[in-house]
């Protein structure tokens, strides 16, 4: 099997922020893998948080080149297998291998990923659009520049919160999802749970800090008025079940779990565990969006708007209609680079 590296910086249609920054392009990492005149793609971003560099995740990448060249791709577990415990220190190395070895068996398969997986595309959730931290009245026009969707999750963690779901409740009926990416106190998630749920949000994601003390969990999922969603707190299988006690559901994102196999293993657990499941993404490429669109048929909610928030997508794949996902055409993720 044969792997090459493309890097691109894919320029925002406007910079997003969230409560750790703001961000105008997103530098990405593009791995492509040949096996029998058949080409996977995988792909994973730079990301300051994890403290992932293209640099380092392109060294980490190099450094399992050789074990991988030698397989055969049979299965689309076979690369994360192999590497799953060399790469433990870097999922986001992780999540590009494993995506581009899932697109490529299922590529020569012939079948998409979720049916090589035994799944069924019926039903499927729709998806949100974020909308980023920016002044209440930007927030505002930011929403009504993008009607027709049915979900819209809203970042916050600003001390105007219940402010911004007021005037976003004013301008729409959708349905609204909180992300406060780790901003609140277990105090605050509680006392602002009541307000967002009178203001008909539908739940919150991550409200404390991964590394907030086990009670504060405690205390937010028995007193909070919404479910609460575990994004920063549950990144590898390991995580399901301890996040099962103190949250309703979970948010898996590819690169921080190290790609498609685990993600399959950790939604699968999560269901069986009487678990919301969700999937969300990073401001990311269409082959990152196709790839998690694959798990689709494991969902309750998916965040998968992350190629329409690019100015200029460097490749194409499913295409996100106003939350609907629309599959491209051929097997594995159906994703390419363009060029
Ligand atoms: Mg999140």
């Amino acid at each position: 099997m044969k792997v090459s590296l493309h890097e691109r910086t894919a320029p925002l249609k406007k910079p997003f922020t969230i409560s750790r920054g703001t961000i105008t392009e997103q530098p990405v990492l593009i791995v492509e893998m040949e096996h029998n005149g058949k080409r996977g793609f995988g792909e994973t971003t730079a990301n300051d948080y994890y403290g992932h560099t293209l640099e380092s995740i392109s060294a980490s990448i190099n450094k399992v080149l050789p074990t991988i060249e030698q397989l055969d791709v049979v299965r689309g577990d076979e690369v994360y297998n192999a590497v799953v415990a060399e790469l433990a220190n870097d999922m986001f190395a992780l999540s590009a291998l494993d995506i581009a070895c899932q697109d490529l068996a299922g590529r020569l398969a012939g079948k998409t990923c979720f049916d090589n997986w035994g799944l069924e595309w019926t039903g499927m959730p729709e998806s949100s659009l974020t909308i980023g931290i920016d002044d209440t009245d930007a927030m505002v026009a930011n929403l009504k520049e993008n009607p027709g969707w049915n979900n819209y999750k809203v970042k916050l963690g600003t001390p105007r919160d219940i402010e911004i779901i007021e005037a976003l409740r004013g301008a729409t009926d959708a349905k609204l999802r909180i992300d406060a990416n780790c901003a609140w106190t277990a105090d605050e998630a509680i006392e602002k749970s009541k307000q967002l749920a009178d203001l008909g949000v539908e739940f919150i994601e991550q409200p404390l800090p991964f590394d907030a003390p086990r009670d504060d969990f405690k205390k937010v999922y028995e007193g909070s008025h919404l479910p609460v969603l575990a994004d920063e707190s549950c990144r590898v299988p390991e995580h399901v079940e301890p996040c099962g006690e103190v949250f309703h559901g979970i948010n898996v994102k590819l690169c921080k779990c190290g790609g498609l196999t685990p993600a399959v293993l950790m939604l699968t657990k999560a269901r069986e565990m009487g678990l919301k499941t969700m999937v969300g993404c990073m401001v990311e490429t269409s082959i990152g969006i196709s790839a998690a669109s694959q798990l689709l048929p494991l969902l309750d909610f998916a965040d998968l708007d992350g190629a329409i928030l690019l100015g200029n997508d460097p490749a194409t794949g499913v295409v996100v209609d106003h939350g609907k996902v629309n599959l491209a055409d051929g097997p594995g993720t159906g994703a390419r680079l363009k060029d």
